[in-house]
């Protein structure tokens, strides 16, 4: 067992569960992230010397930055997601040339693809899952993060007035610590109620 390179728990390889799951989201958001940027924001020089957000007024998805431009966009993205693909195509397959042709979706796609190497055999791949987060990050200043999703968790297990367990579906976002079930009203709030709804919670076909 070893430990993981983002988080220090216990991993098999370089990289936890958790985060190896990141990366892949990451990854995978990546390209449709920074097509994003590429509409919030027109290129200092086609303007008359100022960044013009092309949506919203002045907040968190139109920053009037000069510095943004430069360093958090589509190209930057490509170069760097370019980088790690040689990199890894270079460890795994040092006999093979430089990767085929491709953009960033490309990339990132066949990044994903070898997360299961990546995390058993890839020295580095705590600094890719880091750099890959910075970029998001970078991009998500610009345009505002992606809607946390709710994740469902299961059914409440509360039983009701007639003796009969509740069953509504619950799901929290990510973060959330305390949720009244809508049906019931139920309130999850202790360790101890989130394992009951989980133990009790059919299992989904994985
Ligand atoms: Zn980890
Ligand atoms: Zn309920």
């Amino acid at each position: 067992m070893s430990t993981c390179e983002c988080c220090g728990n216990a991993a098999r390889g370089y990289l936890c569960t958790r985060h190896g799951d990141e990366l892949v989201k990451n990854l995978l958001d990546l390209p449709g992230l920074y097509d994003e940027v590429g509409e919030c924001l027109v290129p200092r020089r086609s303007t008359f010397g100022d960044i013009i957000p092309t949506r919203g007024s002045a907040g968190p998805r139109s920053p009037v930055n000069e510095d943004v431009i430069d360093t958090v966009n589509w190209g930057r993205a490509c170069e760097v997601m370019r980088l790690w693909r040689g990199d890894v195509r270079r460890v795994r397959w040092p006999h093979r040339g430089a990767p085929p042709s491709g953009g960033l979706v490309e990339d990132c796609r066949w990044l994903a693809r070898q997360r299961d190497w990546i995390v058993a055999a890839y020295p580095a791949a705590g600094d890719l899952a880091r750099e890959v987060l910075e970029l998001r990050r970078a991009a998500e200043s610009v345009v505002g993060a992606l809607e946390p999703r709710p994740q469902r968790l299961g059914n409440c297990v509360a039983v009701t007035g007639e003796g009969v367990v509740c069953g509504a579906v619950i799901s929290r976002l990510p973060g959330e610590t305390r949720l009244a079930c809508p049906w019931c009203g139920y309130v999850y709030e202790t360790a101890q109620d989130w394992a009951l709804l989980v133990h009790f919670s059919p299992r989904e076909a994985a």
